[in-house]
């Protein structure tokens, strides 16, 4: 990639930072933490959808370090809760609790009726403007927790007979919401480059 091969990644969250960095660094982007940057933003997420709120903390940290800037806003979609947590997925229990509150909320939920998805809003922002990149994730909401990979609600997303903790990095990373988004965003930078 001949331009725009560094970003600045809008978050204070370490593992989509390391999941961002495992997806693009093979493509040939380097991704700096807002931190590395010299931004130190934590802006209130108080919009309605992930879109909304991508745009929100890419804006933040563009608008105060002036580089190209990415940010992930992302949750989980759960089908037998109407959609729930979706974009409260960071708010939905205190950090190492959401797997746990989920499995009592889903205790009765049958077979056939545990879907569920990870979805993703990628924003790229730089002098010309925001575009947003999309990506999700089809699975099911398992019985209990399996697997010490990935983070969040992965111990309970099944795909297949797994768990998304079961998966090792570059497993999750070609099937993730986060990987389809960010793989999304790597096109348009490639054609945007006339490359
Ligand atoms: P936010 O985008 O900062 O509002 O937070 C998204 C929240 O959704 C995270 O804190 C996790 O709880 C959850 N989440 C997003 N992506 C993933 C993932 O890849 N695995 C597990 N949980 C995720």
């Amino acid at each position: 990639m001949k331009t725009t091969n560094k970003l600045v990644m809008a978050t204070n969250n370490a593992n989509k930072l390391r999941e961002a960095r495992e997806i693009l660094a093979p493509l040939g982007i380097e991704v700096l933490s807002q931190r590395e940057a010299g931004a130190d933003c934590d802006p209130d997420e108080n919009g309605s959808t992930f879109a909304e709120n991508a745009i929100i903390k890419a804006t933040a940290v563009f608008e105060a370090v002036g580089l190209p800037t990415i940010a992930d806003d992302s949750g989980l979609c759960v089908e037998a809760l109407g959609g729930r947590p979706g974009v409260h997925s960071a708010r939905y229990a205190p950090k190492g609790e959401e797997c746990d509150k989920l499995l009592g909320e889903m205790k009765d939920v049958p077979d056939g009726k545990r879907g569920a998805a990870f979805r993703c809003t990628i924003c790229y922002i730089d002098g010309s403007g925001h575009t947003e990149f999309t990506g999700s994730c089809e699975g099911a909401i398992g019985y209990e927790q399996r697997g010490s990979n990935g983070f969040g609600y992965d111990p309970v997303f099944m795909v297949g007979d797994r768990t998304m903790a079961e998966l090792s990095a570059d497993e999750k990373n070609s099937i993730s919401h986060r990987g389809a988004a960010l793989r999304e965003l790597y096109r348009f930078l490639r054609e945007r480059n006339g490359e």
